[in-house]
């Protein structure tokens, strides 16, 4: 498995039936992500043997408790545990003030630095954070307040090279084939060869989009769009679908139309309300609308890539 998701709480607003707070992990090759960080975040991560060492950034979508409240048990157990390399924490204006409001917790006490980016309400999308190898964006969602969704896309890589229209150009050299690989020119017996010549094009890097908490909107399909793997909330059935709309959140069916108008790879649900007991009803209600879809389970381990490395068997590629 390459980069992959663990969700941490797929419950909405209380915890309920075994069902934690929202939280997700997401691994990359170098860097863990972690989004929300609800009541218990810490606890789920250990429970999911998911290390905090390479945590580089905490991405929080809004300040509705059930979604940011365990930020100050994770951030005290990283300065106990000697973390000092530092840490960014993107979410709506207030975040710095709830953290640096909390004893102990001021800039001056903290062993290692956090650097705050935080998103202002007039704020409507863009870029957020950037890693070695992937870039987040974030945009604006449509909830009972402010709130923004999230969407990792990681760099790509160069196109496949044609070895046999490079041979037949005159490159015969293995190291001339990775110098073209990596963009460059290279002279062969017939002369010079521009990597254009005999490489596909770029390939799209994989991409995950963590849509909660909120209506269908316009900003939660940007970030879906053409992802690999999109992480929806469905709080509601379709025959609650009026509490939806009263409340801020989608219900399965909607999720499903969001994945589908936006062309995603797969679709995960997540943050069901406490009125439901089994995660099958949310699952049967999207797969009308959008086949590729399951309700996400705790501490699983979720392949981002998944949808596309099916495509790629299938066609036998
Ligand atoms: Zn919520
Ligand atoms: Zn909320």
């Amino acid at each position: 498995m390459d980069s992959y998701l663990v969700p941490l709480g797929v419950s909405a607003a209380v915890p309920f039936g075994g069902r934690h707070l929202s939280g997700l992990a997401l691994r990359l090759e170098h860097d863990l992500l972690l989004f929300d960080c609800g009541e218990a975040t810490q606890f789920r991560l250990r429970a999911a043997g998911v290390r905090t060492g390479p945590l580089k950034a905490i991405f929080v979508t809004h300040l509705h408790g059930d979604h940011y409240y365990g930020i100050l048990g994770l951030l005290a157990t990283l300065s106990l545990v000697g973390r000092t390399d530092p840490l960014t924490v993107v979410g709506p204006e207030g975040l710095a003030k709830f953290v640096d409001a909390t004893p102990a917790m001021e800039s001056r006490q903290r062993p290692f630095e956090i650097e705050f980016v935080e998103l202002p309400p007039t704020f409507s999308s863009g870029v957020v954070f950037k890693g070695d190898s992937y870039t987040v964006r974030a945009a604006r969602l449509d909830h009972t307040i402010f709130a923004v969704g999230y969407r990792v896309d990681e760099a790509g890589s160069p196109g496949h090279l044609n070895v046999e229209l490079a041979r037949k150009l005159g490159v015969v050299d293995p190291v001339q084939y990775g110098r073209l690989k990596s963009g460059e020119a290279v002279v062969g017996m017939l002369g010079r060869v521009e990597s254009g010549e005999v490489l596909g094009p770029p390939l799209r890097g994989p991409s995950f989009a963590y849509v909660t908490d909120t209506r269908p909107c316009a900003g939660g399909v940007q970030l879906a769009r053409d992802v690999d793997l999109l992480y929806h909330e469905s709080t509601f059935l379709d025959k609650d679908a009026e509490r939806a709309v009263v409340t801020g959140h989608s219900t399965a069916r909607e999720a499903a139309e969001v994945a589908k108008e936006a062309g995603a790879g797969e679709l995960l649900l997540s943050h069901f309300s406490a009125r439901y007991r089994e995660g099958d009803a949310f699952e049967d209600e999207a797969r009308t609308v959008f086949p590729a879809c399951r309700a996400a389970v705790e501490l699983q381990r979720y392949d981002v890539a998944a949808s596309r490395n099916r495509i790629t068997n299938a066609n036998g590629i």
